[in-house]
């Protein structure tokens, strides 16, 4: 559908559930999904709408209201979400959208007059999310879980008609194959990028593979493979290292859930094509990271070897791609002091900026290539932390500021002022809890 030519005169009242317009008529989903690992047969949106489906730019938007209120699947919630959540949500799309990173994003958070209970007393919000795609691996597994054949078939069809229409309707093999890489390609950018996201149950995982539901996800500061962003995860099931095996995992659960509509073999064809796939879209980007234009073997040695360097000096992820930019103009003194030991960081760099001269890249073109992926603005927790804070107390400006700072996330650490560089010691171990 268009959307009305007065929408936005309509949203506040739409966000606030005042009032619902003709044109919206609300849907609630369910589904079932694994979480931690074991299977839970009845989810569903139980504190989100999906409103309508909007025609623009060439694609179908989903609008979907978070927080809109108890629906049939709420269990034992109270269908709401609070402004600390909402607030979250809406800058990790931004952030992640605007570093190349297919993501849902949010087109507007809106703070409710009543306050919600979770840890404490909170204000509550709602937020309209905006995707092609609110279909998960969980809707799958409900339908096949529940023996509804006809169902799981016509699920199917709708998903491949509209977003692989390229497809014809007996390619699901060729669907499924796509499925997994675009989910290999998805989990490879968020590990070059350094986002854990939390909570991967294959109910939160997209079909069209975004970055979906990500609650207490962090975008890591040291670089730590074990570091887990999710307070509930006492056993770190979904720590950032693991994040590749996960989505494998899910992808395994997926291909559980049609086993009864594709070939096995096939289904098993395409899950081989993960790791490949991963490791080029991984090696790649780490590549460019350092400035090569090429993965070779050298590369991702040198590669893997500044990662062990990091994870034993623990070092700030970000700031240890964002600074070699003036290290290899020169002046390396603000990136030597990332190190605790300089003699390591030394022997590294040495061995580095001579497989450059080797591998014929010029110093600019580095300079370009690493200025194009690695990021000085970074949306760290404690920065969202303070923007929450700020909202919270009825100040926004903050929000405004960060907001700016994403669309361009990739400019000179300085002109970020205060917001980009070393994280505060209060900052550096943030864990977020699930209840949100
Ligand atoms: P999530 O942790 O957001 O991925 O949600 C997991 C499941 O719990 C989904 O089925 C949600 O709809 C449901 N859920 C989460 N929070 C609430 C809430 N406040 N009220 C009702 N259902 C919720
Ligand atoms: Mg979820």
């Amino acid at each position: 559908m268009q959307l009305p030519a007065d929408f936005a005169a309509q949203l506040p009242g739409l966000m606030n559930l005042n009032e619902v317009p003709d044109w919206v008529q609300p849907i609630a989903m369910v589904y079932s999904g694994h979480q931690f690992g074991a299977y839970n047969p009845r989810l569903g949106d139980g504190r989100g709408l999906l409103l309508a489906q909007w025609a623009a730019n060439g694609a179908e938007w989903d609008l979907h209201l978070k927080g809109a209120g108890m629906t049939p699947f709420s269990r034992m919630g109270d269908g709401r979400a609070v402004l600390r959540s909402s607030i979250r949500e809406y800058l990790a799309g931004e952030a992640l959208h605007h570093l190349g990173i297919p993501t849902t994003r949010a087109l507007a958070v809106a703070l409710c007059p009543d306050r919600i209970y979770r840890e404490q007393v909170e204000p509550g919000a709602t937020l309209l999310r905006v995707t092609p795609c609110h279909i998960r691996f969980g809707h799958f597994e409900y339908f096949a879980y529940t023996g509804q054949r006809a169902e799981l078939v016509a699920l199917l069809d709708y998903v491949m008609q509209r977003y692989w229409p390229e497809l014809a309707p007996n390619e699901k093999d060729l669907w499924f194959a796509d499925v997994v890489r675009r989910n290999a390609r998805l989990v490879a950018k968020w590990q070059a990028s350094g986002f854990a996201h939390g909570v991967l149950n294959t109910d939160n995982m997209s079909i069209i593979g975004e970055t979906f539901d990500f609650g207490p996800y962090a975008f890591i500061n040291e670089y730590d493979p074990d570091f887990i962003c999710n307070h509930s995860d006492d056993a770190g099931r979904y720590r950032f290292g693991r994040q590749p095996d996960i989505v494998y995992w899910n992808l395994m659960c997926l291909a559980q859930a049609v086993s009864s509509l594709i070939d096995v073999e096939s289904l098993r064809a395409s899950l081989a094509l993960f790791g490949d796939v991963f490791w080029r879209e991984y090696n790649n980007l780490m590549a460019q990271r350092l400035g090569f234009t090429v993965a070779n073997e050298k590369v991702v040695a040198v590669t893997q070897r500044y990662l062990q360097l990091l994870a034993e000096q623990k070092t700030d992820y970000h700031l240890a791609f964002s600074r070699l930019i003036n290290a290899l103009s020169g002046d390396a003194g603000a990136w030597f002091a990332l190190f605790c030991d300089a003699s390591g960081a030394q022997a590294w760099f040495a061995d580095y900026t001579a497989l450059l001269a080797e591998s014929g890249v010029e110093l600019s073109a580095a300079d370009r290539n690493i200025r194009g992926c690695a990021p000085a603005f970074v949306l760290r927790n404690y920065i969202v932390q303070n923007v929450i804070a700020a909202c919270e107390a009825g100040d926004d400006a903050l929000l405004h500021r960060v907001f700016d700072c994403l669309r361009n996330p990739f400019a000179d650490e300085a002109q970020f002022d205060g917001l980009a560089g070393e994280v505060p010691e209060w900052g550096r171990h943030i864990c977020i809890s699930c209840s949100s």
